[in-house]
């Protein structure tokens, strides 16, 4: 991907913007760009610079994502709809071409991140409670305020806002990751220079011999055994697949798990879709575990998979919403049941957290009572990101259960 129209590869201390911005060091990637962290020597602050790749198409996805994170960052003089903030933006020429690149203000780990750090076993009800109030706000603002669909709400698109100094703090990051694996982005894609690869390496071997510390089996070294302490607090980011609510150009949206029943059988969509990721997500940091994992199985698609899992958990999908998409007649027979799965297994969402996760019964109750709501296949009737943040499971810290 390092080649002419793909990604400029970036060495620590290179000058962007005619020596305003420094890289320092790699933060993350994703199928469009890498991002870096670089210290911005006018305002003398770290800065997040996302470098995208160079051809035509990915231009055009910058401008329309540089779009998007202008109209936000106006609408929020204050900087308080937990929306990562647009700083400035500029071009810059290498040997794979011209790319544009956006200065955003500097951000934490990802809740991929930290849902990995934690063993994928669930990071706790008042923190998933924390940072669901946090997504919430910001979908609130973009959905009734800016009537933006953000269309690719994941973990790896939200960020903790980073409780680390990167001018003193040697480790720079809450949970370092010293090797990213390329699972460890939904998209695949593995954007490290050879250069890059070695140097990993070699700093991992090292940290491993100073710190005697364990590498954990996802390439983590693990600096802080428990997430007491870090305030977690997170924001919105990655706006190259959001979209205006009245100018969508894609039927394809989301990224699989976290798709809505609607985008796959293709009726249309709304604000409503990011509800659907929104409670994906809040499962995902309760349990550990993605809510939908749906593969490809022999004689069957993904997609049918997908729809299969979603009616095991939530029962039938109504008919006249499973045959009216425009892809219905792929998956639906007339009478709204499956073409090719017969039989299926149903789990009611609370038994599943009670049985496989163990959650106390009151906890199974009150969670599920957020989440069913959520998981409506009629995208009407699933509560807003306002309504969402009256729900009574989200206002008290856990003792004002009792
Ligand atoms: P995708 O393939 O998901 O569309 P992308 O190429 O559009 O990805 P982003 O998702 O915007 O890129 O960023 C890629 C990664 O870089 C993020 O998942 C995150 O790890 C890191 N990152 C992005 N923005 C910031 C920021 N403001 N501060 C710190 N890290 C960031
Ligand atoms: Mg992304
Ligand atoms: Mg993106």
């Amino acid at each position: 991907s390092y080649r002419k129209g793909g990604y400029h590869a970036v060495r620590v201390g290179d000058a962007f913007a005619g020596g305003r911005y420094i890289a320092q060091r790699k933060l993350g990637w994703g199928y469009f760009s890498t991002v870096w962290l670089a210290y911005d020597t006018l305002s003398a602050r770290f800065v997040a610079l996302k470098i995208q790749k160079s051809a035509k198409e990915y231009s055009h996805a910058a401008l329309h994502e540089i779009g998007l994170l202008s109209a936000i960052a106006e609408g929020d003089p204050s900087n308080s709809n937990c929306v990562v903030r647009l700083l400035d933006y500029f071009k810059h020429s290498g040997p794979n071409g011209q790319h544009y690149c956006i200065v955003l203000e500097f951000l934490g780990d990802s809740l991929l991140r930290l849902i990995r750090y934690n063993h994928n076993k669930g990071i706790g009800l008042d923190r998933v409670k924390n940072i669901c109030r946090s997504i919430l706000v910001a979908l609130d603002s973009l959905h009734r305020k800016l009537g933006i669909i953000h269309s690719d709400l994941k973990p790896e698109n939200v960020l903790l806002v980073s409780t680390i100094n990167p001018e003193k703090d040697p480790v720079k990051s809450n949970f370092i990751p010293i090797l990213e694996r390329p699972e460890g982005n939904l998209n695949g894609g593995f954007p490290f220079t050879v250069n890059e690869k070695k140097l990993m390496i070699k700093t991992r071997r090292a940290l491993v011999k100073i710190s005697k510390r364990r590498v954990s089996m996802g390439g983590y070294v693990e600096f802080e055994r428990s997430l007491d302490g870090i305030d977690l607090r997170c924001k919105v980011v990655d706006f190259g697949n959001a979209c205006w609510f009245d100018k969508q150009f894609a039927d394809e949206i989301q990224t699989r798990q976290y798709r809505a029943p609607e985008v796959i059988i293709g009726s249309g969509y709304s604000f409503s879709v990011d509800m659907w990721s929104f409670a994906c997500i809040a499962f995902e940091l309760a349990t550990g575990d993605l809510l939908f994992a749906p593969k490809n199985r022999p004689g069957l698609t993904e997609d049918e998979d997908h729809l299969a899992l979603m009616m095991e958990l939530l029962g039938k999908m109504p008919r006249n919403i499973a045959t009216t998409g425009s892809r219905s007649n792929d998956f639906f027979d007339k009478y709204g049941d499956l073409k090719r799965i017969r039989r299926l297994k149903s789990w009611a969402l609370d038994r599943l957290l009670v049985e496989k996760y163990n959650f106390s019964e009151a906890d199974a109750r009150s969670f599920t009572e957020f989440l069913r709501p959520l998981l409506d296949f009629d995208p009407e009737k699933r509560p807003t990101a306002a309504q969402c943040l009256q729900n009574p499971w989200l206002q008290e810290p856990k003792e004002a259960d009792a």
